[in-house]
């Protein structure tokens, strides 16, 4: 995954594997931190919620989906609060729909919890920040 660092706005390439080490910009030094969501693409799903060293909470999402629009902002708060504790990542159904089959999403948006690449929670439907990390435990 690429970070921009906030600071000095170096590119760094971050490993999913390395999530939990607290990465640090390769030029400046400066923490960098996965504090909002993160776009995921057919191609690199597996490898991500796989080797993530943290838990995975993915959005299957559409941006014709008005309650996919209303639980964004939730997420990203999510994102911000949990930053380091869990990544959320987000999966546009239209541009990757074989992932979306392969776990079989009927309805959007749907909130997956993936640890070491398994699926370990999930629901569908908005809800607040707040409710989304209590019905996942985070
Ligand atoms: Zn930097």
């Amino acid at each position: 995954m690429i970070r921009v660092c906030p600071s000095c706005g170096a590119k760094n390439r971050v490993p999913p594997s390395r999530l939990h080490k607290h990465p640090k910009c390769g030029r400046c030094g400066e923490p960098l931190v996965f504090d909002a969501p993160v776009e995921v693409g057919e191609a690199e799903f597996d490898a991500l919620v796989s080797e993530a060293s943290i838990p995975v909470l993915v959005d299957f999402w559409a941006p014709w989906c008005g309650p996919c629009r209303a639980v964004a902002p939730e997420l990203a708060r999510l994102a911000k609060e949990k930053a380091g504790k869990v990544l959320v990542a987000k999966v546009n159904t239209d541009q990757a729909p074989r992932v979306a089959r392969r776990f079989d999403i009927t309805g959007i948006p749907a909130l997956l919890l993936f640890r070491n690449g398994n699926v370990v929670e999930r629901v569908s439907g908005a809800m607040p920040a707040a409710a989304i990390a209590q019905r996942f435990g985070l």
